[in-house]
């Protein structure tokens, strides 16, 4: 009798035992549930979020930069974390990603055109003339990618060149930076990079650029930005050199050729 007590204690002790192993596992598995199925959701809002959230007007030319993060260099939250892990990819493939330039604000712009605008027309330029060769690989100040936080300047930190390191004959036949590129090629898509000036004899606008790469994923909410943006609204108070000859057809022609000469995979 006293056995038989036992034995039933000792039973129902396993079946406690063995009952809240269960419970606890279908407990974690309906969390699981629950957690996987809450992450999805906040996921699908993000992302909502992000695709209906419009660049303010000041960080679209470039007039603020409390949004973005860095200290040798500036760029969104989103695309710092993006170019670090890219960064890291390649260091395993022996590349050293060195940002030249990332972040670059309206008036820093504003001082490169004044500067060229002068010194050409000191030289005989007129107007137009003027623009259009400041326009080869200098952006109108406020419609610069590098006003936007996404957009970087990299070479191979690892090779050693002598004077202008931005130059397109580097990353090509032999050059410094040619393993940088390929390498680009192959893989700057799987973090959201692309080359926005690639050597496409179809595109328009600025030259080249093979160490020009442009975070997609934000970068193209900037670039729909601009395609409603009425740029001489946009440029009329900006106090730049030659300001007084821009007129709306110039800008929309500037915008159809230059802002919007991008690589295709930049664009909606
Ligand atoms: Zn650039």
């Amino acid at each position: 009798m006293q056995f038989n007590k036992k034995r039933r204690l000792k039973n129902g002790y396993f079946f406690l035992i063995k009952s809240s192993f269960n419970f606890s596992l279908q407990r974690n598995l309906i969390m699981l549930k629950i957690s996987s199925g809450f992450l999805f959701l906040l996921l699908l809002l993000n992302s909502c979020q992000a695709q209906q959230n419009s660049p303010s007007p000041l960080q679209l030319m470039g007039k603020t930069d409390t949004h973005l993060i860095g200290t040798d260099y500036q760029l969104q939250p989103e695309a710092m974390a993006a170019l670090e892990q890219m960064t890291a990819a390649a260091a395993k493939a022996g590349i050293n990603i060195k940002v030249v330039s990332a972040f670059r604000s309206y008036e820093r712009q504003r001082a490169i055109w004044n500067r060229k605008y002068v010194a050409n027309r000191e030289v005989g330029l007129s107007p137009e003339e003027n623009r259009k060769k400041i326009i080869t690989y200098s952006t109108l100040p406020g419609t610069s990618r590098h006003h936007w936080g996404t957009d970087i300047d990299i070479i191979d930190g690892g090779a050693t060149v002598e004077g202008d390191v931005l130059l397109a004959t580097h990353f090509h036949e032999g050059g410094p930076f040619e393993k940088l590129r390929l390498w680009l090629e192959a893989h700057a898509a799987e973090y959201g990079f692309y080359c926005a000036y690639p050597n496409n004899a179809e595109r328009t606008g600025f030259n080249y650029e093979p160490w020009h790469y442009s975070y997609a994923p934000i970068a193209k909410r900037y670039f729909e930005a601009f395609q409603n943006a009425d740029l001489y609204e946009m440029l009329k108070d900006s106090l730049l050199e030659g300001q007084s000859d821009m007129t709306k057809i110039f800008l929309d022609d500037y915008r159809n050729t230059h802002i919007n000469g991008v690589a295709p995979f930049l664009k909606n």
